[in-house]
């Protein structure tokens, strides 16, 4: 399905699908791999840079566990996805940098505490280091007064939420013009005007390339800032990975794993896979070694000590030069 076709996309939502279909996407893992091999012999015969980026994927393949099959309740046991290979993504045209679209911006809007503006510093960082792209973070929009239009009293909590399509219509005329993205966070919850939904996280207009999400869910920053960090973090990762054209991940344990709530989030890693990193080599002309080189720096500097340990790994797994190491042996710990 190509990204334009998506339009409006919604997501990290509340899911709604019949239960159980999920399982049916893990059992139909094996046909996708061998899908997969057809379309990997195809890419590897006609383009060399794409030899090369799946002859690195394969080297880090080995870090990564399978999914494991959806408990009750969890996204994959709700929501049918066939997943997205890497031929497949390639294949469709994503959005991605080109001599027009160069920057990243990270968009705050409304009123933000100095450690909630951290959090947004520290997310424009980590995607300058995942994307390879200058992000830059542009002045905040003030949204006092919101009009009436734009705003949704909350049955669950009794506070104001707002329209996402209201956002995302601002974001879309003050976009600039060599933006492949603008993200925008915002303190506020959000609501997407969809009868039977509470809230959601995020959405985004892939046409447009502007999204917004929330940090309403993601905790006191004040009381628990790593958990809040990581989870804004895995929240940016995954949601700007939807805003370059990449679907949900079903095959491994992996940044671009849908969930459906807090806790499922909280079990998703912030890493992705050697599938999704492929795509994000290839959408970005990133080299890996030099990628995680920067990651693992920022790790370390952040404190995020399990993430510092598999982009380790992956540095060691590529070698040098990307060339095959004489063994993976780095097993990744959550
Ligand atoms: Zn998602
Ligand atoms: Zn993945």
């Amino acid at each position: 399905m190509s990204a334009r076709r998506w339009g409006l996309w919604v997501i990290l939502c509340l899911a709604v699908g019949g239960a159980g279909i999920g399982r049916m996407a893990i059992l139909e893992s094996a046909e996708r791999d061998a899908a997969r091999s057809v379309s990997e012999a195809y890419d590897c015969h006609h383009e060399p840079e794409l030899r090369a980026i799946r002859a690195n994927g394969d080297l880090i393949r080995p870090l990564h566990p399978r999914k494991r099959p959806g408990r009750p309740g969890d996204w994959l046991d709700e929501n049918f996805e066939p997943g997205q290979s890497f031929h497949f993504y390639h294949s469709d045209d994503p959005n991605r940098p080109n001599d027009r679209h160069t920057t990243f911006y990270i968009q705050p809007l409304a009123d933000f505490s100095p450690t909630q503006m951290r959090l947004v510093e520290t997310t424009a960082e980590l995607l300058g280091c995942w994307y390879s792209v200058p992000v830059k973070i542009l002045d905040p929009i003030r949204l006092d007064p919101i009009p009436d239009s734009a705003q949704h009293i909350s049955p669950n909590h009794g506070g104001v939420q707002l329209l996402t399509a209201y956002l995302l219509d601002r974001l879309r005329e003050r976009r600039p013009d060599d933006a492949v993205a603008v993200l925008a966070l915002t303190p506020l919850d959000l609501w997407p005007n969809k009868p039977g939904w509470g809230h959601v996280i995020g959405q985004a207009s892939l046409h447009d390339r502007v999204g917004v999400w929330s940090l309403f869910r993601m905790g006191n920053p004040e009381t628990e800032y790593e958990t809040c960090l990581r989870r804004t973090l895995k929240t940016a990762v995954h949601e700007s990975g939807h805003m370059f054209g990449i679907q949900h991940c079903v095959a491994y344990e992996c940044g671009m794993n849908g969930s459906n709530d807090k806790d499922e989030g909280d079990l998703r890693p912030l890493w992705f896979c050697a599938d999704d990193e492929m795509k994000v080599w290839w959408a970005f002309g990133a080299d890996p070694a030099r990628r995680y080189e920067q990651l693992i720096a920022f790790a370390d500097a952040h404190g995020l000590a399990p993430e510092a340990r598999v982009w380790r790994a992956s540095a060691r797994a590529l070698g040098p030069t990307g060339k095959k190491s004489a063994s993976v042996q780095f097993p990744i710990e959550n």
